[in-house]
């Protein structure tokens, strides 16, 4: 007992340094032992490979308290030993490095032409990725949720051959998710108040792991903050590029949620007052002006809309066009990345981002659209040079923000909901 009191003084020295990342808040504390594992876990995941020596000194918990708690995740099969180092002065220690290879976290992306799955063990580790098509466009909520469940089904049971546990599934949406995770409304897959987690747990019969629900920015921001190069940066936003344009902000390290988590709707700011209409029945949404639909519908203007589902080889189309100097094709990616550069302007200006990295579809386009978002983002922004806001394309690929929904499983393990010894 004196350990964990000793801890919980320590541990309450340390609150300030983790509140101001993605880890866990006073209000998450029931069990200070379970906060101590999740910071000393952090600490491997950040650090690895450290010693338990490095572990006290920084955490500033004492030598045996970090014994103890090291056994208790090697135990776990969180954490494992990785031999000597002698690089240092005095006794050789042994160095410590994350497994979690026995557990798997698992992401789910629903868009409009598909369905994506990813699952990392606990290291961040991809260990299954997976993308179906889906008539995301046209399918009911109902069908959805049944697709859904297959493919989850699929994985549980690809992990289970593994020999791997799912200790979690964080679904991600296209729409307005409320912080009690139902979806609100998810306007391009035409859904309205869908309970998804709780009809997929249902669909799944109860599974032994938590099932939850997010938007698709909220998680590719999170993915980003994760496992993006521009992990480090506190304050980092993601916009999808999909049918729809969300924005997954992080700030100070911290998801930006809202009042009732519906925060990032920047595809619905009004960038053009005498735009086309928008998804939302609004006029020169950012959406409806530099959205992926916007880029198509400047292409086939006359001819007939382009749906949706066939978005990756349209895309491949006009990067051909790009790539072959082709001067209509150039001067419309130049305009778009300009609407896009006044969205950008807006999150410079209210928020100081260091980075907004372009996700989805504008991927393959940004080497189109980022010189001209960044030459209108630099003249909108009051801070010189944007506040030194860079606009850089995900590295991650069309799966982010199913990444993201496996990223959040790991944040919640490492704020102190650790699996139980397998
Ligand atoms: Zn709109």
């Amino acid at each position: 007992m004196r350990h964990d009191g000793r801890s919980l003084a320590r541990a309450g020295t340390r609150l300030t340094l983790i509140t101001s990342t993605t880890g866990p808040r006073p209000a998450d504390f029931t069990d200070v032992r379970a906060t101590n594992l999740a910071v000393v876990l952090r600490f491997v995941r950040e650090n690895a490979p450290c010693s338990r020596a490095d572990i006290a000194a920084s955490t500033g918990l004492n030598k045996a308290t970090v014994s103890s708690l090291v056994a208790d995740l090697i135990e776990r099969r969180l954490v494992r030993e990785t031999g000597l180092t002698e690089n240092r002065v005095g006794r050789p220690a042994t160095m410590l490095v994350l497994d979690g290879s026995p557990y798997a976290a698992a992401g789910i992306e629903v868009n409009v032409d598909g369905l994506t799955v990813v699952a990392v063990d606990l290291s961040g580790r991809q260990v299954l990725t997976l993308r179906k098509s889906f008539p995301g466009i046209g399918a009911s909520a109902t069908q959805a949720v049944a697709a859904v469940a297959a493919l989850a089904r699929r994985t549980v049971n690809r992990m289970v051959r593994e020999e791997r546990r799912v200790l979690g599934l964080v679904v991600a949406v296209p729409g307005l998710v409320g912080v009690e995770g139902r979806v609100r409304f998810a306007p391009n897959l035409d859904w309205h108040d869908v309970d998804l987690a709780h009809d997929l747990a249902a669909a799944l019969r109860d599974p032994e792991f938590p099932i939850q629900v997010d938007n698709d920015a909220n998680l590719g921001a999170l993915a980003e903050h994760r496992f993006g190069p521009y992990g480090g940066a506190g304050n980092l936003v993601y916009l999808t590029g999909e049918v729809g344009v969300g924005a997954g902000v992080i700030v100070d390290g911290r998801l930006l949620r809202g009042g009732q988590g519906f925060s990032g709707e920047l595809g619905h700011v009004q960038v053009d007052p005498a735009g086309p209409r928008c998804g939302c029945g609004r006029l020169g949404c950012l959406e409806a002006v530099a959205g992926i639909g916007a880029v198509f519908g400047r292409f086939s203007e006359g001819g007939p809309a382009v749906s949706p589902a066939v978005v990756a080889p349209e895309i491949d189309e006009v990067v051909r066009l790009a790539r072959a100097g082709d001067r209509a094709t150039l001067a419309v990616l130049a305009d778009i990345g300009g609407s896009l550069g006044k969205g950008v302007a807006i999150l410079a200006n209210l928020l100081n981002p260091q980075a907004v990295v372009l996700g989805g579809h504008y991927v393959p386009l940004a080497p189109w659209l980022i010189p001209a978002a960044e030459a209108e983002a630099r003249v909108r922004t009051i801070a010189p040079d944007a506040g030194g806001c860079r606009i850089v394309a995900s590295t991650l690929g069309y799966g982010a923000a199913a990444l993201g929904g496996a990223a959040r499983v790991l944040d919640f393990i490492e704020s102190g909901r650790l699996p139980t010894r397998p």
